[in-house]
């Protein structure tokens, strides 16, 4: 079925923002029905990534990390990389989808995951 909504009762089905009436520090619609603070809530995993790492994932270079698998990484998980620089974090988040992932030729208990970008920085 296909959806035609309406600004006007469009509601976030996490945390019930609207479209009048954003979530604290504001938000924006990832789905018809997703607000940004809660992908970013909803998320699988948080990682620390370096500011030199962040920046090539956001110009969109790098869509892969390789990582020690003690969080059981799988297709379809969430993961907000957390640019993490000097001990603390710097605020700026990229939320991703992993879609494919490997341990192919890996360290022990690391494994590669390609993942593309659904939300943003947009500082
Ligand atoms: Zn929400
Ligand atoms: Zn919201």
């Amino acid at each position: 079925m296909e959806s035609i909504f309406d600004e006007d009762t469009r509601k976030c089905v996490e945390c019930g923002c609207t479209q009048n009436n954003a979530c604290v520090g504001g938000c924006y619609w990832i789905t018809d029905n997703l607000c940004s603070s809660c992908l970013e809530n909803k998320a699988d995993h948080d990682l620390k990534i370096g500011p030199e790492y962040f920046k090539d994932v956001l110009q969109g270079l790098k869509n892969f990390e390789i990582r020690r698998n003690d969080r059981n990484f799988k297709v379809d998980d969430i993961v907000n990389l957390r640019e993490f620089e000097n001990g603390r974090y710097t605020g700026r988040i990229l939320t991703v989808e992993i879609i494919y992932i490997t341990d192919f030729e890996q360290k022990e208990d690391y494994v590669v995951f390609g993942f593309v970008a659904i939300l943003p920085d947009l500082n």
